[in-house]
C-alpha cells in the first residue's frame, strides 16, 4: 500500500459512487438510530488527512470526535498495539492481569492534577468511565444525589443520559431517567452577557447562582457528587468564565461532596494542557477520561484520591473487557507520543494559529458571534445577523458545504450552531489553514 498524500484532493463529486453504494447498503443493514456526519465511507487516515473509499482526501478537522489527538494510526500506537496483538488480545484483568493495565493506572496517576495518593480503573467507554465515577462517589459518601450542569454531556448510557442537558436526540423517547439527577446553571459567558456583563465575566457569581439552587433544592447532606466538563464538549465548547469552577471545587471540599471532572473530550493534551482542570489551577476529586487516551482504541479510566477510589468493595468495580491489553497497549504509545513530540505545546501553537485567523473572520462578519475554546478545542458560535439569536440554518449550510469541499468539521451546541474544530495535533499548519480558508469562503458563499 502507497504511503497516504498528505493534501486534500477531490477524485469524485461527494459522495462518490462506492461511498453511495455503502450508504445504501447501511440503510439496508444498520440500526437507523446511529447518524453519520459525513457522506463518505473511510479508506485510511493518518496526518490530518482521511481518505474515502472513492479516493477523496478529507482535511480532518473533527478527529473522530477528539480522540485521535496523536494523529489516525500514529506510528507508536500501531506498533506497540500489532506486537500486543502477536502476545495476547485478551485475558481479563479481573481473571489474569496484565502489567500494561497497571503501567497505565501509574502514568494517569502521574499526568492527572488530582492532589496526594492517587488510584485509577479502567472501562471501555466515556459514558461507562461516568457511571463508575458516579458509583464511586456514591460509596465513599454514601449519599446519593448527583448534580450536573445545564449544557452537559455525559454520554448515552441510561445514568449518563440523565445526567446530560440536551433532549433531542440524546435523551428523547428513551425515559425514565435514572433518578436522583438533579441540573445546576452553567456559566455560559457569551449567553450570560445578556444578564449582564458581571455575570458573564464573574465566575464566582455565576457559581454563586448554580450553587444556591444546589443548596436549596438538592442540599449538601443529600449531595454524593457534583460533575462537570471543565469546557463543555457537545454543550457548545462552553468555557465557564474565569472562578466559576474553583468556587464550584471549594462548595464541595467544605460540604463533603465529591467534585468529579468529565475530562472525556478535553483530557490528554486536547485544551492546550495535558488536562483542562489545569487551566483553572484546580484539583478535581475525581477525574473521568477516554476518547484521547488511546488513539483511536476504546479505552477509559476514573482516576482519584485514594481514599475515595478505594472505597467501593473488592468486586464492586470492573468489568470484562475494561482495559483491554490492546488499547492500554495505545494509551501506553499515546501518552508517550504527547510527551516525547511535545503535544501540549502543539495544542497551543494550534490555538493562536486558529483564533487568529476565526478572530479576524469574526471582524468582518457579524454571523460569527463567538469564538471560543483552548488549544485544539476551538469553536465558532453562528448566530443572525449582528444579534445573539442562534443560527443553526446556517450551521448546517456551513457544514455541508464543507464537507462538499472537502473538509470534516463537526457542529455541537444546545442551539446546533456551534462550530467545533477539533484537529488532530498531527496536523500541519498548511492544512489547518487550508481547511479554515475552505470554511471561510463557504461562509461568504453563503451570504
Ligand atoms: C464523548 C463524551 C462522553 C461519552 O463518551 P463515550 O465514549 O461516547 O461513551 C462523556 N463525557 C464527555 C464530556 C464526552 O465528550
Amino acid at each position: 500500500m502507497s504511503t497516504l498524500e498528505k493534501s486534500r484532493y477531490l477524485a469524485t463529486a461527494i459522495p462518490g459512487p462506492r461511498s453511495a453504494a455503502l450508504i445504501d447498503r447501511k440503510g439496508a443493514a444498520v440500526a437507523r438510530g446511529i447518524g453519520n456526519t459525513m457522506p463518505v465511507y473511510a479508506a485510511r487516515a493518518a496526518g490530518g488527512i482521511v481518505e474515502d473509499v472513492d479516493g477523496n482526501r478529507f482535511i480532518d478537522l473533527g478527529s473522530g470526535i477528539a480522540v485521535t489527538t496523536i494523529g489516525n494510526a500514529s506510528p507508536r500506537v500501531v506498533a506497540a498495539v500489532s506486537a500486543q496483538a502477536a502476545e495476547f488480545t485478551h485475558t481479563c484483568f479481573m481473571v489474569t492481569p496484565y502489567e500494561q493495565y497497571v503501567a497505565v493506572c501509574e502514568h494517569l496517576n502521574r499526568l492527572t492534577p488530582v492532589e496526594g495518593e492517587k488510584r485509577s480503573a479502567l472501562f471501555n467507554s466515556g459514558s461507562e468511565a461516568v457511571e463508575n465515577a458516579v458509583k464511586i462517589a456514591r460509596a465513599y459518601t454514601r449519599k446519593q444525589a448527583v448534580v450536573s450542569f445545564d449544557h452537559a454531556y455525559h454520554g448515552r448510557t441510561n445514568l449518563t443520559m440523565a445526567l446530560t442537558a440536551k433532549s433531542m436526540p440524546y435523551k428523547h423517547g428513551f425515559g425514565p431517567f435514572a433518578s436522583e439527577i438533579y441540573r445546576a446553571p452553567m456559566s455560559y459567558p457569551f449567553r450570560d452577557a445578556e444578564f449582564g456583563k458581571e455575570l458573564a465575566t464573574d465566575g464566582e457569581l455565576a457559581a454563586r447562582r448554580a450553587l444556591s439552587i444546589i443548596d436549596k433544592q438538592v442540599g449538601a447532606d443529600n449531595l454524593a457528587a457534583v460533575i462537570i466538563e471543565p469546557i463543555q464538549g457537545e454543550g457548545g465548547f462552553i468555557v465557564p468564565a474565569e472562578g466559576f469552577l474553583p468556587t464550584l471545587l471549594q462548595w464541595c471540599r467544605a460540604n463533603g461532596v465529591v467534585f468529579i471532572a468529565d475530562e472525556v473530550q478535553t483530557g490528554f493534551a486536547r485544551t492546550g494542557a495535558m488536562f483542562a482542570c489545569e487551566h483553572e489551577g484546580i484539583d478535581p476529586d475525581l477525574i473521568v477520561t477516554a476518547k484521547g487516551i488511546a488513539g483511536g482504541l476504546p479505552l477509559s479510566a476514573v482516576t482519584g484520591r485514594a481514599e475515595i477510589m478505594d472505597s467501593p468493595h473488592v468486586g464492586g468495580l470492573g468489568g470484562t473487557y475494561g482495559g483491554n491489553p490492546l488499547a492500554c497497549a495505545a494509551a501506553l504509545a499515546t501518552i508517550d507520543t504527547i510527551e516525547s513530540d511535545g503535544l501540549v505545546a502543539r495544542a497551543r501553537e494550534i490555538e493562536t494559529l486558529m483564533k487568529d485567523r476565526l478572530g479576524r473572520l469574526q471582524a468582518d462578519d457579524d454571523r460569527i458571534g463567538d469564538v471560543r475554546g483552548r488549544g485544539a478545542m476551538i469553536a465558532v458560535e453562528l448566530v443572525k445577523s449582528g444579534t445573539i439569536e442562534p443560527d443553526a440554518d446556517l450551521t448546517k449550510a456551513l457544514l455541508a458545504g464543507a464537507h462538499a469541499a472537502g473538509v470534516i468539521v463537526l457542529s455541537c451546541g444546545t442551539y446546533g450552531n456551534v462550530l467545533r474544530f477539533l484537529p488532530p495535533l498531527a496536523i500541519s499548519d498548511e492544512l489547518l489553514n487550508e481547511g479554515l480558508d475552505v470554511l471561510a469562503s463557504v461562509l461568504a458563499d453563503l451570504r
